[in-house]
């Protein structure tokens, strides 16, 4: 082969090759069916929270629901207005059918105080009963769901990172009873060319009880299929309308954005 038409034959080689294999990661989320990400062992332990499961807002964070208004947030098709109600007691409820909402503001490590509650549909049962979710960077799940007496595969359950990681245990409150989840989240590091550096990482405190203990996030949440990292930046919070009157209240934020010190720059 002469040498000018080498790099072009080498370059056909590699644009073939990269279509080859984005043909084969499609087919093979087509050949997976929901089942091959739902996990039902080993079991996870209930136990009863404690009394006191709900924190004030710190002087510096940001306030995204107090129970007066959504100017926090928009709805996610389209940004406009949120259609979920806002009860007499404070709550958000979720309007089925009136598609998820997301925060205005874009967000990558956060601290994240949030209180949900499981409405009483028990003519439900499994993902149906109580399905919400809160999506990290719009991408990553930490699942919303009743969990008292539900049984479902153990990565899709309430304190869950969804279709990965299954909680510790399970601290549940009973449906129609107000629940916390307190979680700390470092986004994903990626690199100039785009590959992965560190991938997510995440806190879940649900109830006081550590149920997700830094715990690595694999990639983006997927229904069918393994994940799989792209690079992203900062993106809004997104709560799930997943057709289940899920309510939420006093939800607030801290970015995560400040500088620290570390004895590690200057040990030798
Ligand atoms: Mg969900």
């Amino acid at each position: 082969m002469n040498t000018i038409l080498k790099p072009t034959f080498i370059s056909l080689v590699t644009v073939l090759f990269l279509l080859l294999s984005v043909a084969t990661s499609c087919a093979q989320d087509q050949q997976m069916e929901p089942e091959e990400t739902e996990f039902y062992e080993p079991e996870v332990a209930k136990v009863e929270p404690g009394e006191d499961i709900f924190i004030d807002a710190p002087s510096d964070a940001i306030i995204l629901f107090d129970g007066s208004d959504t100017d926090q947030w928009q709805s996610v098709n389209g940004g406009g207005e949120v259609e979920w109600e806002i009860e007499d007691d404070g709550a958000l409820t979720v309007v089925p059918g009136t598609g998820w909402i997301e925060t205005k503001e874009s967000f990558g490590d956060v601290q994240l105080y949030i209180e949900w509650r499981s409405p009483m549909n028990m003519e439900h049962e499994g993902q149906d009963r109580g399905n919400s979710g809160i999506f990290f960077q719009s991408l990553y799940e930490v699942q919303v769901l009743d969990a008292w007496n539900n049984p479902t595969y153990i990565n899709g359950m309430a304190g869950s990172v969804y279709k990965q990681t299954s909680p510790l245990v399970n601290p549940s409150k009973r449906p129609g009873e107000w629940e916390s989840y307190n979680i700390s989240y470092k986004a994903p590091r990626f690199n100039d060319d785009g590959s992965l550096a560190e991938p997510a990482r995440v806190t879940v405190i649900w109830n006081g009880v550590v149920v997700q203990n830094n715990t690595e996030i694999y990639g983006p949440t997927e229904y069918i299929g393994y994940p799989e990292y792209e690079a992203h930046g900062k993106a809004p919070i997104q709560l799930q309308d997943h057709d289940s009157k899920v309510s939420y209240r006093n939800i607030w934020i801290r970015p995560l954005d400040n500088e620290q010190f570390s004895i590690q720059d200057h040990m030798e």
